[in-house]
C-alpha cells in the first residue's frame, strides 16, 4: 500500500490548466533530481517536502523551456518511503520527453546527481509503491524503465539506474527509517572535489580542518580555492603519505575529517580540533582551533549551533550533529 501524500498535505499549487488524459501506459519510467539533493534528506522528511514544491515551482514558471500546467511527473517517491502525489494515475506526463510521455508514467525518486546518490531502501520501496499504484488506479502497464532508455540523458543517475535495470527490486528491509552511514569514509564520498579556482562553501571545511591540523590558510573564511590554498593542501597531503597533487578528493577528505566519535564535555580527543575547525567554518567562535579539550565553553558553542540548525540542544556531537557540520 502506498503511503500516499495528498496535493494539499504537500502544499501543491493548482495545476494552470487541464491534464490530458491517458488510459493506460506501457509502463513506468524513473527520474532522479538531476541536481544536488543533500544526504541530510534521510534524517528530515521536510527536505522531501521542500524539493517536491521547488520540482513543481521550477516546472511551472519555465524551468523546462516551456511553462508545464503542472509538476512533470505522476508520483514522487521519498527516502522515507512515503508517495507524492503529482499528475496522479490516467494523466499524461511531461517528464519523459517529446512523444515519449503517453508510452510511460513518469515517478521521481528525490535521489540527485550529487549529495543523496544511492537510493535508500525507503525510496527503493517508495518507487515501488509508486509503480503499484499507478498499476492499480492507471492502468499501467509491466514495464519498469529509466528516463535514459530512448531519450538522451543521464536521468536516472547510475545507482538508481542499476537498480531500476536490475528490476527495481523491492529490498528485503522495511526501509521506513533508514539511518544514514557516518563513517568517515562514506562521509568523504558525499564532499566534492575541490581543486584550485573552485568557489564552493566546503572550501571553508577544507580551511577550518587544516587549520585544526595545524596548517594556517590566510583567510579562513574564504570560499574561493586560490593557489595559498593548494600550496597548504600539497603540504598536508605530502605529510599524510597522499599523493600531493594539491586537488582535495575522497581521500584527501578522509584524512582531513580523520575519525568521527561521539563527543562530549570533558572529553580529551584529537576530533575535538575537527569539531572546532567545523565550527569556525560555520561561523562559530569555538576558540583555539587547535585545542583536543572539549571544554565548556565548547559545549555551550556546540548547544548554540544545534539549537540553530534545529538538532536536539544535547551538547554531544553525535551523527547528526557531525553530518551537518558538514553540510551533508
Ligand atoms: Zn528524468
Ligand atoms: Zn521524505
Amino acid at each position: 500500500m502506498a503511503d500516499i501524500i495528498s496535493r494539499k498535505e504537500w502544499g501543491a499549487a493548482k495545476a494552470t490548466g487541464s491534464y490530458t488524459r491517458v488510459s493506460s501506459t506501457r509502463g513506468v519510467k524513473v527520474h532522479y533530481t538531476g541536481g544536488p539533493v543533500p544526504a541530510r534528506i534521510v534524517d528530515d522528511h521536510s527536505v522531501c517536502v521542500q524539493l517536491v514544491r521547488d520540482v513543481q515551482r521550477m516546472h511551472m514558471s519555465g524551468g523546462r523551456e516551456t511553462r508545464y500546467v503542472d509538476i512533470g511527473y505522476s508520483l514522487v517517491a521519498c527516502p522515507h518511503r512515503k508517495v507524492f502525489m503529482g499528475r496522479g494515475p490516467g494523466h499524461l506526463v511531461a517528464a519523459n520527453g517529446p512523444g515519449l510521455n503517453a508510452g510511460h508514467y513518469a515517478v521521481l525518486a528525490l535521489v540527485g546527481s550529487s549529495g543523496f546518490t544511492t537510493p535508500n531502501e525507503g525510496v527503493k520501496h517508495a518507487v515501488r509503491d509508486a509503480i503499484e499504484y499507478l498499476r492499480k488506479e492507471g492502468r499501467a502497464g509491466v514495464e519498469i524503465k529509466g528516463h535514459r532508455d530512448g531519450y538522451a540523458t543521464a536521468c536516472p543517475g547510475g545507482p538508481l539506474y542499476a537498480w531500476v535495470k536490475a528490476g527495481a527490486p523491492r529490498p528485503s528491509g522495511g526501509g521506513s527509517s533508514a539511518s544514514p552511514s557516518s563513517t568517515p569514509a562514506d562521509l568523504a564520498k558525499l564532499l566534492p572535489m575541490l581543486k584550485l579556482g573552485a568557489t564552493d562553501w566546503h572550501v571553508k571545511t577544507v580551511r577550518g580542518l587544516l587549520h585544526a591540523r595545524g596548517y594556517v590558510p590566510a583567510d579562513l573564511l574564504s570560499t574561493e580555492f586560490d593557489a595559498a590554498l593548494k600550496t597548504l593542501v600539497r603540504l598536508f597531503q605530502g605529510a599524510e603519505g597522499l599523493d600531493a597533487d594539491g586537488i582535495v578528493g575522497a581521500l584527501t577528505w578522509r584524512e582531513l575529517i580523520g575519525a568521527l566519535p561521539e563527543l562530549a564535555a570533558n572529553d580529551e580527543a584529537w576530533a575535538v580540533k575537527t569539531l572546532r575547525g567545523l565550527l569556525f567554518a560555520r561561523g562559530y567562535d569555538p576558540g583555539a582551533l587547535w585545542s583536543t579539550s572539549f571544554d565548556a565553553a565548547l559545549r555551550a558553542v556546540v548547544i548554540a549551533y544545534q539549537r540553530a540548525e534545529g538538532l536536539a540542544p544535547d551538547g554531544i556531537v553525535g551523527p547528526k550533529t557531525w553530518r551537518r557540520l558538514l553540510r551533508l
